[in-house]
């Protein structure tokens, strides 16, 4: 979905907040991604630093009518206090202003020259990563959980799609539009607004494998359509996110998920009966092990991210000083 860039409008916007950013300041260089809503182009700060920039353009009458409005607060709000000065983590996109003009909001972030993991991943041999490499990237992904998790935010949407990789091969955890403030669980469960917008419920594809068991209700006596509206999220902690933290381990040591099967319902039924297995020539043991203490239905049963930290697996990672060590060149 191509979302056009009106100069004018902006320009006007600008005329009612002299202040804020607009179109006009950034030079937009060229199309890199579409997202259901959205299109994110590369380009320029005008003025100052002159950074690269990842403009992300949201047509508002496409978040409208798929209901994206909260999926849209939620992405600001956390990118927003993410990207405080004091809140900053390196291993987090940046978000350096937003705007709006009549038809579309404007997010710029930091930009990432590699585009995502996933597409990296897949063209490597095999389609999946060296153990070394999978270890750097989860070591970088736990520090940023670790992080976002301190400031009281669940991400919950954790995947290598939503890792991006930046000119230096360092990762950027992005896409807060399904993120959650620790303080609103309690008003959210007593709740069926449209905190989980219906676009999202509807394009599991791809991220089915990622769900929690604490994601879903009783999958037994359902069918494959009523499985989706039990996707409530409605008990999801720090260690979901973990969880799914796990589950991109084992996609980057394998290239494949552990919870597969024919159709959404049949993997979701794996997931609620945590029922996987690791293939004889899983890549290695300490691995295996710390995937083992991760994918356990109960999230108190579940390893913390310090525990993870000083797991066996990474045992070699300096986790104080992950800026210090060079990143994998899989680009
Ligand atoms: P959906 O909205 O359907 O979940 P999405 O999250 O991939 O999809 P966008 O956030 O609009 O949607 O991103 C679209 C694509 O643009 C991404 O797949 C990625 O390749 C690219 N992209 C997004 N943000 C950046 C960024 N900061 N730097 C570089 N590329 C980016």
């Amino acid at each position: 979905m191509e979302v056009p860039l009106n100069l004018k409008n902006t320009e006007n916007a600008r005329r009612a907040a002299p202040n804020m950013k607009c179109l006009a300041d950034f030079l937009v260089e060229k199309e890199i991604g579409e997202g259901s809503f959205s299109t994110v182009y590369h380009g320029r700060e005008k003025e100052g630093e002159k950074r690269e920039i990842a403009l992300k353009v949201c047509l508002k009458k496409l978040i409208l009518k798929n209901k994206m409005v909260t999926y849209i607060h939620r992405e600001k709000e956390a990118l927003a206090l993410l990207s405080r000065e004091e809140n900053a983590h390196p291993g987090v996109v940046t978000l350096f202003a937003t705007f709006q003009d009549a038809e579309s909001l404007y997010f710029v972030l930091s930009y990432a020259k590699y585009g995502d993991l996933v597409s990296l991943i897949q063209k490597q041999p095999d389609s999946k990563l060296k153990v070394g490499d999978a270890r750097y990237y989860g070591a970088n992904l736990l520090s940023a959980l670790e992080h976002i998790h301190k400031l009281g935010i669940i991400h919950r949407d954790v995947k290598a799609d939503n890792l991006l990789v930046k000119h230096d091969g360092r990762i950027l955890l992005t896409d807060f539009g399904s993120s959650k403030f620790l303080k609103d669980y309690e008003k959210d469960t007593n709740s069926n607004e449209e905190t989980q917008p219906t676009q999202r419920r509807r394009s599991f594809v791809g991220t089915a494998f990622f769900v929690t068991p604490e994601n879903l209700e009783d999958v037994r006596n359902v069918n494959n359509f009523q499985i989706l509206q039990l996707l409530t999220g409605s008990d999801m902690s720090p260690a979901s996110d973990l969880w799914s933290f796990s589950v991109t381990l084992y996609f980057f040591l394998t290239g494949n998920f552990p919870f597969e099967d024919i159709s959404e319902y049949l993997v979701f039924k794996r997931i609620q009966d945590v029922l996987y297995r690791f293939s004889d020539d899983f890549p290695d043991e300490n691995a295996r092990d710390l995937i083992e203490k991760m994918l356990v239905k109960e999230q108190k049963d579940r390893l913390t991210s310090d525990q993870m930290k000083h797991h066996k697996f990474f045992e070699s990672m300096d986790f104080e000083n992950l800026q210090e060590i060079e990143p994998p060149r899989i680009y």
